[in-house]
């Protein structure tokens, strides 16, 4: 994807649309959800555009692990670690994805009951 055929996540990522950025490196984007559902609710991104969980295959299993490596170095800096926190992917329409380019919920502060709604 490039120029005005990138996503919303893409162009976050790009700096084209602001976002309240909490990490950034060579692979890995993160900021705060617009919409919190959570005291702490930051979303953490692959540079790289993937729509969605469906379209992963064997070629983006590093760059999918390393947004994991790199949320949870995430929730230690939040101090969410210590109490818990709970991660959150969507893919499709019955989990309400609504944004398709692959991202991670990072959610804290608050207890979580499962099963999720
Ligand atoms: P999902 O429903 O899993 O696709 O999650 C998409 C998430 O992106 C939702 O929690 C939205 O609140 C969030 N979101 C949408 N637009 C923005 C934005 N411009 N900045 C930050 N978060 C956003
Ligand atoms: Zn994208």
């Amino acid at each position: 994807m490039a120029g005005n055929d990138r996503c919303l996540f893409c162009r976050i990522a790009h700096g084209e649309i602001p976002s309240k950025k909490v990490y950034e490196d060579s692979d890995v984007f993160a900021f705060y959800d617009i919409n919190p559902q959570a005291p702490t609710h930051v979303i953490v991104i692959p540079r790289k555009h993937i729509s969605s969980l469906d379209d992963l295959s064997d070629g983006e299993a590093n760059v999918v692990g390393i947004t994991l490596v790199r949320l949870a170095q995430i929730a230690r800096d939040l101090h969410l670690s210590s109490d818990g926190y709970r991660v959150v992917a969507n893919h499709g329409e019955a989990a309400g994805q609504t944004v398709f380019h692959i991202h991670f919920h990072l959610l804290g502060g608050r207890n979580f009951g499962w099963p999720p709604g």
